[in-house]
């Protein structure tokens, strides 16, 4: 029986398991913080020192674990596996062979792929994506990330950069991103985002649920709370999230018009809000969108949690040794 590690390089956490491609079942869960401000190396460590774990772990007869997927929050180069941009991470990970060097203390081959691309691969194979053709995700956490299936086909593109949506422009001249541009998706409809409009609420005095959940602490305010105070039933924290979809309706009405796919998957801690965010996104494509059949087009949920990104990340280290 062939098996797969996928790893899950987070900014908070790294995750990993053994997966069964073949039935999308994972074994050995494990989860360490990743501590990423001790460092490239350090990290680094950590990383091995979980591979070798889930090695020893699955270490059974009639066994085999033949390669290692790793989902990192940024832009590996997929046919090198050098690290091309890992914003929300800090240290100095620009041009860092992590594959190369990962491969060489673990012994096995090892392939990156963006964490959200991961997310994709796991939800179009096993979650909410199933039996879609053409699927596009996107995943509204810390930054907002995508991944897109057209025709049957993991659409990757050039070294695996398609479906970067938290960089489509929302406003033209907007607020200056990180990646360089100007009123990127991910500066308005993010975690972060959502967090700074939570504590604008509570600052400018405001009744809402959102200061009640942290005791008016707004160092604690994150996206999370304000998704709490609204499916608690907070006019101010829909009101918020009415903003948010109205964005990412605007970024995935022109993705519609690019890929049309069949459905479109929306992953990552702030779809937890459910409907509350769903609503002002469809509302906001059907505003908008007249050109593609949108009663063809299903909005849905992802189905996979922190589950997709690890099997995703095995499917790619099993589509990489296989040679696809
Ligand atoms: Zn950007």
């Amino acid at each position: 029986m062939n098996r797969y590690i996928g790893i899950d390089l987070g900014g908070t956490n790294l995750r990993g398991a053994i997966a069964d491609t073949e039935t999308g079942q994972i074994f050995h869960k494990r989860k360490c913080p990743t501590l990423a401000t001790e460092g490239l190396e350090a990290v680094i460590k950590r990383i091995v020192q979980l591979i070798r774990e889930l090695m020893d772990a699955g270490a059974e007869p009639d066994c085999e674990i033949k390669a290692v997927g790793i989902g990192v929050p940024g832009t590996p180069d997929i046919d090198t596996g050098v690290i091309k941009l890992l914003p929300n991470l800090p240290g100095k990970w620009l041009d860092v062979p992590l594959g190369a060097i990962i491969e060489e203390q673990v012994q096995l081959p090892v392939a990156l792929i963006n964490d959200v691309r991961a997310i994709t691969l796991g939800e179009w194979t096993f979650g909410a994506g199933r039996g879609a053709d053409t699927v596009v995700c996107l995943a509204i956490g810390t930054g907002i990330g995508g991944g897109v299936v057209v025709n049957g086909q993991f659409h990757l593109g050039i070294g695996g950069t398609a479906g970067e949506f938290g960089h489509h422009v929302v406003e033209v001249d907007g607020l200056p991103c990180g990646c360089g541009g100007k009123g990127c998706l991910e500066l308005y409809a993010s975690g972060p985002a959502i967090a700074a409009m939570g504590v604008k609420e509570v600052m400018h005095g405001h009744t809402t649920r959102i200061g009640d959940l942290v005791n008016h602490d707004l160092n604690r305010i994150d996206a999370g709370i304000v998704v709490q105070a609204a499916l608690e039933g907070d006019l101010i924290a829909q009101g918020i999230l009415q903003r948010v979809g109205r964005y990412l309706g605007i970024a995935v009405g022109n993705i519609l018009g690019v890929v049309s796919p069949q459905r479109v998957i929306f992953a990552g801690g702030v779809s937890h809000a459910g409907d509350l965010l769903l609503r002002p996104v469809v509302q906001t494509v059907q505003e908008r969108v007249h050109v593609i059949p949108l009663q063809k087009v299903e909005f849905v949920l992802a189905e996979l949690g922190i589950n997709g990104g690890l099997i995703g990340a095995a499917l790619w280290a099993k589509l990489r040794c296989d040679g696809q």
